[in-house]
């Protein structure tokens, strides 16, 4: 049987380190590191992340700087915000909850964020020196550093190893494949038009599923023994439960945890990793602000 890495956990100890690294900053250098999270619109699934990334801040002593904006916002009133985000020295991270509204194109948005507070990572030439040997990036983005962080917290070496990412998106996919290389793994990646999947995931020490694929990964197609990380958080209709839907990944959770040597679940492995390495990320961003 798999161990099951425990996400909530590991991320809990981040929030502690991070909680700490606050503290310090401010008794040492009297900086409180400050993260500007900004909302356009009502979609009740952004308010939902953006309540959680907020409270998530106050309660390591991070500065939520709380910016609320109307569905309908021009795209020069935004990229003006964030120009005043960029210029604000109590600043230190700025996230633009995405996705935003259709009249607005969200690759100039992320692209006006400066990169010395582009606590997503999403910015191209963050992405861009994430893929560049022998280049690092300021930030790498928070779903993905969290799966590795997942992997080395895990006692999982990646070195020399062969991994395969099922997905290829801009946010979890594509920078989860260049930190697996950076980290010396081989990878390879799979995407809706590879041809037999499974025969490749198969081949993998090291499984990231994101594909959004509700528990698409059966046990057949993982490797005894192999680390797989479930990145997928997918809605099933679940009339037992109260709410009427349930949260799987998209491993068969029951399957492969017979034959992977390690597994995340879902909920409770990837999820909570990710608001951990936004609120670590905002400290980076901080603590290299600071002029010694
Ligand atoms: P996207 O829909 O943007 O990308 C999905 C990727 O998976 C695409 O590259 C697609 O291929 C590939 N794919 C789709 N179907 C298949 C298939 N049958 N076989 C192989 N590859 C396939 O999703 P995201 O990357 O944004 O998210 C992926 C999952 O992770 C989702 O379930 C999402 O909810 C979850 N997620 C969880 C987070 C967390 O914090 N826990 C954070 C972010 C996402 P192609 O490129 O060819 O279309």
């Amino acid at each position: 049987m798999a161990q099951i890495i425990d996400g909530k956990a590991i991320a809990a100890d981040i929030r502690r380190e991070v909680a700490a690294e606050v503290a310090a900053l401010s008794s040492t250098h009297n900086v409180v590191p400050g993260l500007a999270v900004v909302i356009v619109g009502s979609r009740k699934d952004s308010q939902t992340y953006v309540n959680m990334k907020r409270k998530a801040c106050a309660e390591v002593g991070i500065r939520s700087v709380d910016v609320d904006l109307p569905e309908d916002i021009s795209e020069t009133a935004l990229v003006a915000e964030v120009h005043r985000l960029n210029a604000d020295p109590a600043v230190h991270g700025i996230l633009v909850q995405l996705p935003l509204p259709k009249h607005i194109n969200e690759e100039k948005i992320l692209t006006e964020i400066s990169i010395e507070k582009d606590v997503d990572g999403f910015h191209p030439l963050n992405i861009g020196k994430l893929a560049m040997k022998g280049r690092e990036p300021l930030f790498v983005p928070c779903t993905p550093k969290g799966c590795m962080e997942l992997l080395s917290r895990s006692g999982v070496t990646v070195k020399g190893k062969r991994a395969v990412v099922v997905g290829r998106s801009n946010i979890v996919g594509l920078p989860v494949s260049l930190l697996l290389l950076k980290a010396d793994a081989t990878v390879s990646i799979v995407h809706s038009r590879t041809p037999d999947p499974e025969s490749i995931v198969r081949e993998a020490d090291v499984v990231i599923a994101a594909a959004g694929q509700a528990m698409m990964i059966k046990g057949d197609w993982i490797k005894p023994g192999a680390a797989v990380i479930d990145v997928g958080t997918n809605s099933v209709d679940d009339p037992t439960r109260k709410s009427g839907y349930r949260l799987v990944g998209d491993v068969d959770f029951g399957d492969v945890s017979k034959v992977a040597g390690y597994l995340t679940p879902v909920p409770g492995g990837v999820g909570p990793m990710t608001v951990g390495m936004l609120l670590k990320n905002t400290v980076d961003g901080a603590k290299r602000g600071i002029v010694e």
